[in-house]
């Protein structure tokens, strides 16, 4: 039997980049080359019980860059912005990647890319972690590298963390701070990004060259209030902050998420439907709290 084509992941021990390897893997279409800066990592070794070829790279290293690509007839790759909260240097491991897939001739890379918003919007609007990977999108493209860009919607996965509902000061019930206001913003599980991503590899001809924005559903702040207070039997509520308010909240991010939600508002392409045809089995926002109820249980 014919030894089947490699597919590189980086951030194969994240959660893109995980949901990716597994998808691949349970496909069985191609082989996995995952990359990781540890080997000896949990994740890492799951991995490779599941079947992966795991490998030791570092997109800060040319040398190991290039030994993680070769040989190989795609790859999956996600940077991680918010590990250096460095623009620059995310835009340098991308374009690290784009240079040594195009001297390699690789067939298929899915980036995981992003509007380059500030461009967009000349200048009005920064976001940082969506600059950075449009210019690398860009990069791609002017190379001639045959990629496809996936544009993921804000996780599901936010919602019990960072986004998660705080109580309010003047009552029994909880607030959403989004500043959305009533424009509806796209969201997916993390989870199910690999799914997606795994049928892209299979139909290249379909989708090189293009950017996908996947999304499992566009939920108004409300609308991620009401499934969180019917699921969880808490009354949430969205605490219809604005941008300008947001950005004053002081954390680092702040401006940047601001600024964000005031691209989501200009509502960018996320293909519903595309992502549901790319993984039938995506989970709506009311199945996904329904299986993660555990993690707001402090509520
Ligand atoms: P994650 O779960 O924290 O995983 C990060 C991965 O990146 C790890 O596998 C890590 O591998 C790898 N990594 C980091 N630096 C590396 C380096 N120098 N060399 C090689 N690998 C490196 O993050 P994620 O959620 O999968 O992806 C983060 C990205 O998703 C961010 O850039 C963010 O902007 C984007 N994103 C997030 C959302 C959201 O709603 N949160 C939505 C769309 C896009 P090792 O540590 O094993 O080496």
């Amino acid at each position: 039997m014919a030894s089947r084509e490699v597919i590189t992941v980086f951030g194969a021990t994240g959660a893109q980049g995980g949901s990716v390897a597994r998808a691949i893997l349970e496909g069985k279409k191609f082989a996995v080359r995952a990359v990781t800066r540890d080997v000896t990592k949990p994740k890492a070794l799951a991995l490779r019980d599941l079947g992966a070829e795991v490998v030791k790279g570092d997109l800060d290293d040319k040398a190991s860059v290039d030994d993680a690509l070769k040989g190989a007839y795609g790859a999956f790759v996600v940077t991680n912005f918010w590990e250096t909260f460095n623009k620059d240097k995310e835009v340098q491991q991308g374009k690290l990647v784009a240079d040594t897939a195009k001297h390699l001739g690789l067939k298929h890379v899915v980036y995981s890319g992003l509007e380059n918003v500030k461009r967009l919007t000349g200048g009005k609007l920064e976001v940082p972690h969506f600059d950075g990977k449009g210019e690398v999108e860009e990069y791609f493209w002017s190379l001639g590298v045959p990629m496809t860009s996936v544009r993921v919607a804000a996780y599901f996965e936010n919602f019990p963390t960072a986004w998660k509902p705080g109580k309010a000061s003047d009552g029994d019930y909880y607030t959403l701070a989004l500043p959305m206001g009533e424009v509806p913003m796209d969201g997916i599980s993390v989870a199910d990004v690999g799914a997606a991503v795994s049928s892209i590899f299979n139909s290249p001809k379909e989708f090189l060259g293009k950017a996908v924005g996947l999304s499992a559903e566009k939920l108004t702040v409300q609308q991620y209030a009401d499934v969180l207070s019917k699921v969880l039997g808490k009354e949430v509520r969205d605490a219809k902050i604005t941008p300008e308010a947001y950005e004053k909240l002081g954390f680092p991010a702040a401006k940047e998420v601001a600024d964000m939600c005031r691209f989501y508002q200009m509502k960018p392409d996320r293909d519903v439907k595309l992502t549901h045809r790319l993984n039938p089995k995506v989970k709506s926002f009311s199945q996904f709290i329904s299986e993660n109820q555990g993690a707001f249980k402090d509520l």
